[in-house]
């Protein structure tokens, strides 16, 4: 697909997005939030649902944790918001910031699905658990965090890459650590640094590190 079509169909999927009404949470958004970015780009992150600020602007990420997630960002991947795409597992801000329903990720699924095929990343990174448990169902977030896995879906084959959600590393002491570390993990999978050769080992150094218990 061109740039041009891909931004094509994107657009008509934010349209029907904008005019859905068929769930409480989209009858009560001042916007919808359908997602937003290079639809050329390698990354795509996938979060939970809009918060006040997204449903006040219609664009994802834009509240406090998206601050962060945009520091982080550019920090440590040098990249800007608009280089990637951010979009949401659900489209309509949940009331309260309460957690996503099962019937409001149901009704969404497609439109995320549409736009994961157009504009088919090499790295999904998932933020928070519910866009996690689309793609690796029954885990606990703490236990994987910041391991990337290959995942088919629709047909395609996809890295992705689960981290904790922005909001989270700003409510909780290490998890602020954890995001951080996790956001260098998935810089060193885009670009691995190139290993210089190192020599053979000696047999000798071999079994010296035998008798450490290193093999
Ligand atoms: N949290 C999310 O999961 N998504 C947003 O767009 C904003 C906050």
């Amino acid at each position: 697909m061109t740039t041009q079509q891909k931004i094509a169909e994107l657009t008509k999927i934010a349209e029907e997005i904008k005019v859905f009404k068929g769930l409480d949470i989209a009858k009560m958004a001042t916007n919808a939030v359908p997602g937003e970015g290079n639809p050329d780009t390698d990354i795509m992150f996938i979060g939970e649902g809009p918060g006040q600020r997204e449903d006040l602007t219609g664009r994802p990420f834009v509240g406090q944790a998206g601050k962060l997630l945009e520091k982080t960002l550019s920090e440590t991947l040098g990249l800007t918001r608009d280089q990637v795409f951010i979009t949401n597992i659900v489209k309509f801000r949940p009331p309260d910031n309460r957690d996503p329903l099962d019937s409001e990720i149901e009704a969404c699924r497609d439109w995320l699905d549409q736009q994961i095929g157009i504009i088919s990343p090499k790295v999904i990174v998932t933020l928070g658990r519910f866009s996690m448990a689309k793609f690796i169902p029954g885990v606990t977030i703490s236990r994987v965090h910041g391991q990337s896995r290959f995942v088919d879906f629709q047909g395609q084959r996809y890295m992705v890459f689960p981290m904790y959600h922005p909001a989270a590393a700003l409510r909780a002491g290490d998890m602020m650590q954890h995001f951080i570390a996790d956001f260098k993990k998935l810089n060193d999978l885009l670009h691995p640094t190139p290993v210089a050769h190192s020599p053979v080992p000696s047999v000798a150094s071999i079994a010296s590190q035998n008798q450490l218990g290193l093999f």
